[in-house]
């Protein structure tokens, strides 16, 4: 039950009707294509006529078409409907502290051209770099009809101003990205949380998302970002920042964070975490002499999550004992998590899903010592080469025609 919000509501009108029926057959559509129209009445209740109406708006405006034509045992051969994936068009775009990626995706969220560049610090020259690639983008698949522009933040984002306010791991803040990707490209620019960026693309898309409406996505990398679908909603909160688990205190006095706290669990349980850990330890001078145990043909600079997940396989025991607190304390968080909140579903995203049989036995083993709710959730490591955080910027235009429309 959602109670109606006196101060943001929306009367029903014969609009709102024929906004909820065409976004359930373009979802009915989206489900048993390709499906006939008759199919499309029986599937939804609604009049033949009126299906017949939708689906012309439908194909007028691109989102679908007209396929083969079916066997009906008498009467007109039907023609089956199904999305028009290969036209419509959404760019992706994924920002991240070093590299952003971006990419044009079909309605299946399949990438159709994909490129990277590196992500300036300085925030005004990286938007002019974007707009000039993206207009290049654009040019280069004229065939394509867009859209809109998602993107996926390292931060969050305020729900009144659509700045970027809160991002300690990029160092911008109260940064317009909407005003001129807008203006650059002429399309519609939708931003989002990563970690809200990647329930959503769960939802949309992954292998549970029919039978889930509690849903965590927890994203593991330079800082921990948590993405919650309570009851089938993107959790916001108050100014749309909801969802900060990565800057909870769990140690009492702890390590000093970039957003100003103290012990945050993202500077025990996150990959940066694991590396500050291991070359602290395993640079401690050792009966009077520095050893340095970064000889592997690593580099001889700062390790990288990589370098240390590597050295732990080749059994190197900092590196071993690094990984395995960062697991443990990626349990302790998760445990919080799933006992207060218990979710269906918590989807890991992140480098540490490529080394899942060193972390998932040890994050379960935490959680089923500390959670005693009877909360039935599974844990799902991501296959990062899906790239959930790209794949979730294209849900998130997606679902501006696709999810359910927000009446009363
Ligand atoms: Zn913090």
């Amino acid at each position: 039950m959602r109670k109606i919000d006196l101060t943001n509501f929306q009367v029903a009108t014969s609009v709102t009707a024929r906004d909820i029926n065409r976004r359930i057959v373009l979802n009915l559509i989206r489900r048993h294509q390709p499906v006939s129209r008759a199919d499309l009445a029986r599937h939804s209740g609604l009049q033949r006529s009126t299906v017949s109406v939708i689906a012309e708006q439908l194909i007028k405006e691109n989102w679908i078409t007209e396929g083969a034509s079916g066997h009906a045992p008498r009467g007109r051969r039907p023609t089956f409907l199904h999305l028009n994936k290969g036209r419509v068009g959404i760019i992706g775009i994924d920002l991240r502290p070093a590299q952003t990626q971006i990419a044009i995706a079909n309605l299946d969220a399949q990438f159709l051209a994909q490129e990277s560049l590196p992500t300036a610090q300085n925030p005004d020259e990286f938007i002019a770099e974007l707009c000039a690639r993206l207009n290049n983008l654009i040019s280069a698949h004229p065939e394509i009809s867009y859209e809109g522009i998602g993107i996926s933040l390292p931060g969050r984002i305020d729900s009144q101003s659509q700045k970027l306010v809160f991002a300690p791991n990029l160092g911008w803040r109260d940064v317009d990205l909407k005003t001129p990707l807008e203006s650059a490209t002429g399309l519609q620019v939708e931003l989002e949380n990563a970690a809200n960026a990647c329930a959503l693309a769960e939802v949309w898309f992954g292998r549970y998302s029919e039978a889930t409406s509690n849903l965590l996505a927890v994203t593991v990398s330079e800082g921990i970002g948590c993405g919650l679908v309570l009851n089938g909603q993107i959790v916001r909160g108050s100014s749309g920042v909801a969802g900060e688990f990565g800057h909870v205190t769990i140690v009492e006095n702890g390590l000093a964070c970039r957003c100003g706290n103290l012990g945050c669990w993202e500077m025990y349980a996150s990959n940066s975490a694991a590396i500050r850990h291991y070359a602290q330890t395993a640079s401690r001078p050792r009966s009077g002499k520095v050893s340095h145990s970064l000889n592997n043909g690593l580099s001889e600079s700062a390790p990288t999550f990589d370098d240390v997940v590597r050295l732990a396989e080749q059994g190197a025991p900092k590196a071993v004992e690094a990984l395995e607190r960062m697991a443990h304390y990626l349990g302790n968080g998760l445990a919080m998590l799933i006992t207060g909140l218990a979710p269906d579903i918590v989807v890991i995203v992140g480098e540490v899903t490529r080394d899942w049989q060193r972390f998932g036995p040890i994050i379960n083993d935490v959680i089923n010592r500390h959670s005693f709710t009877s909360a039935r959730t599974r844990i799902i490591p991501t296959d990062s080469a899906s790239q959930p955080r790209l794949r979730g910027t294209i849900a998130l235009v997606l679902q501006k025609h696709f999810g359910a429309p927000l009446v009363a």
